[in-house]
C-alpha cells in the first residue's frame, strides 16, 4: 500500500514509522530483524530502508597498475525491503538515489522494486562519497532528485527509456522526497531550497520527510514557509533521539543541523552515555508530544542502526 493511503486510513491518528540502515556487509538478516523486532509492537505502517552508494578506492598493485576496490559497507536495500515485506507484512520505502546510478540502472532497479510488490520510493540525490568534495553524478545519471522524480513519474505513465510509445505496463510508485527545516547545506538560502523543493512536489512528489531537527520551532516555521510557497503535501517530521555525548558534535557536522542550548547543556552535564541517552529519549518524547498536538500525520524516527532509544520514545507515546 502507498504511504499516502496509510495517511488517509489513519483517521487522524499519528502514525509511528522509522528508518533503518542495511546491516554492514558480512552481517545477516538476523542482525537487522533484531533491530526491527522491538519496534513492531508499535505497528509501523511502513519502514524506510536507506541506500548507501558504492565507493571505490584505488590501490597500487606490485606491477604498478591500479586496482579498483569496492568499499561499500551497507549493500542490500532492495533485498532487505522485500525480506521485511515478506517477514512482517509491512510496507517498505526503499530510498532511491541518483548517485552511482545511470538512468538504465535506475530503470532496472525500479522494475525490480515493482516486481517485488514495493509501492513506495523516497527519491533523493544521495550523499557525496568520502572522496568527493561535491556531488558528482554518474555518467548518464541524474544530477538532482527532481530529475530522478521525472524518471519515476515517466515509468508510472508506462514510459520506459528505450520505448518510443507508452506501454500498458506501468509502475505506480508513491514518491516521497527530503526537505530540510534548517536548509540543505549547499543551498544559498532557505528560499532557494524551498523553490527546488516545490519543483520536486510539482513534478510528482506526494509527501516530504524532513531532515532531523531538535527544535520544533524550526519545523513549524518550515511548514509555514512551505505552505506560503504553495507546497501543500504532508510534511513528515524526522526525529532522532540523541544517544551518545559524541553525537552533540557528530550530528551537526554530518547533517548540518543545530542542537539547542538546553539539550546540549543537559547532555554535556551527563556522566556517561547511558545518562546522555536518557536525556535524548526525554527530549524526543517532548518533541513528539508537541508535534502530535500540532497534528502531524506521522512521526518518523531515525534509528541509525540502534532501536533501543526509539523503542523507549515509542513506549511513551504509542
Ligand atoms: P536535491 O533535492 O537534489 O537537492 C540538492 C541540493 O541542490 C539542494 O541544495 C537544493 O536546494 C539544490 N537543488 C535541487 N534541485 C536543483 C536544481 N534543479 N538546480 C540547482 N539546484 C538544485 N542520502 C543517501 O545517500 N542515502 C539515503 O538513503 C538517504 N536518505 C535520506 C533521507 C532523508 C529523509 C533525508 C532528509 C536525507 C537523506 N539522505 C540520504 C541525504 C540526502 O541524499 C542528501 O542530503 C543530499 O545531499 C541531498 O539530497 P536531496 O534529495 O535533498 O537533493
Amino acid at each position: 500500500m502507498k504511504v499516502t493511503e496509510h495517511f488517509q486510513n489513519a483517521n487522524g491518528n499519528t502514525l509511528f514509522t522509522f528508518e533503518i540502515l542495511p546491516p554492514l556487509k558480512g552481517e545477516n538478516m538476523r542482525t537487522l530483524f533484531s533491530h526491527i523486532n522491538p519496534l513492531m509492537e508499535f505497528k509501523p505502517p511502513f519502514i524506510d530502508v536507506t541506500y548507501h552508494r558504492e565507493e571505490y578506492v584505488y590501490k597500487k598493485r606490485e606491477n604498478g597498475l591500479l586496482e579498483k576496490i569496492t568499499t561499500r559497507k551497507r549493500p542490500g536495500t532492495v533485498g532487505i525491503c522485500a525480506a521485511i515485506q515478506n517477514h512482517y507484512k509491512v510496507d517498505t520505502v526503499p530510498h532511491l538515489i541518483c548517485g552511482g546510478f545511470s538512468k538504465e540502472e535506475t530503470e532496472n532497479a525500479l522494475i525490480d522494486l515493482h516486481f517485488l510488490g514495493i509501492d513506495n520510493v523516497l527519491v533523493l540525490r544521495g550523499d557525496c562519497v568520502k572522496s568527493e568534495q561535491r556531488f558528482v553524478p554518474e555518467p548518464g545519471g541524474h544530477n538532482y532528485a527532481s530529475e530522478l522524480i521525472g524518471q519515476v513519474v515517466d515509468m508510472n505513465k508506462g514510459c520506459y527509456l528505450d520505448d518510443e510509445q507508452v506501454t500498458n505496463s506501468c509502475t505506480d510508485f508513491c514518491i516521497g522526497v527530503a526537505g530540510y527545516p534548517e536548509k540543505h547545506f549547499e543551498a544559498p538560502n532557505l528560499r532557494s531550497d524551498l523553490r527546488w523543493l516545490k519543483k520536486k512536489v510539482d513534478l510528482g512528489a506526494e509527501y516530504i520527510v524532513t531532515q532531523m531537527f531538535f527544535d520544533n520551532q524550526k519545523y513549524f516555521d518550515f511548514v509555514n514557509r512551505c505552505r506560503e510557497e504553495g507546497i501543500n503535501v504532508p510534511i513528515i517530521p524526522g526525529l532522532k533521539p540523541l544517544t551518545t555525548k559524541t553525537q552533540l558534535t557528530l550530528l551537526p557536522s554530518l547533517f548540518h543541523i543545530e542542537i539547542p542550548c538546553d539539550l546540549a547543556d543537559a547532555v554535556e552535564a551527563c556522566a556517561d552515555n547511558k545518562a546522555a541517552a536518557q536525556v535524548g529519549v526525554e527530549w524526543a518524547i517532548q518533541q513528539s508530544k508537541e508535534l502530535m498536538e500540532f497534528g502531524v500525520p506521522c512521526l518518523h524516527y531515525y534509528s541509525m542502526g540502534k532501536s533501543e532509544s526509539v523503542r523507549k520514545v515509542a513506549e511513551a507515546l504509542f
